[in-house]
């Protein structure tokens, strides 16, 4: 059996990303020109096009954006039903994630970084709501 993480735990472009969920730190790219955040890795700046990015940690919170509660299994990792969402961190950039936990998820909620924990591989950054205010 391979002691190797699956892809794409593998990419170098996005090693930094999951070493950093490694020690359950969410990370971005920011680019050192314009210093704009960007998620998902890329090897240069979506805004400015400088290739001069580096990793800094993400503080962890963010908004919900948008979401839907899914009820069709797709994979025995994700148990339905659940909150797929997408969060708007406070950096900037949107992650798509899963909303965990018991506070009712909906769009403009408040939601902090959580980690979901997996065999072989580091842990799942996903979020749960901080505030309760409808
Ligand atoms: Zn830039």
């Amino acid at each position: 059996m391979s002691e190797r993480a699956p892809a794409p735990y593998g990419d170098p472009l996005h090693a930094p990303f999951w070493e950093a969920a490694a020690r359950r730190q969410l990370a971005l790219q920011r680019c050192q020109r314009c210093r704009t955040h960007q998620f998902f890795a890329r090897p240069f700046c979506l805004r400015c096009d400088a290739d001069a990015l580096e990793w800094v940690p993400a503080s962890g919170h963010g908004t919900i954006y948008s979401l839907t509660t899914v009820h069709r299994q797709v994979s025995p990792e994700l148990p339905v039903p659940y909150v797929g969402a997408l969060v708007e961190l406070d950096e900037g950039p949107r992650l798509l994630t899963t909303i965990v936990g018991d506070a009712p998820a909906r769009i403009g909620a408040r939601v902090r970084v959580a980690w979901k924990e997996r065999p072989n591989a580091p842990p799942l950054p996903v979020f749960e709501v901080v505030d309760r205010v409808p």
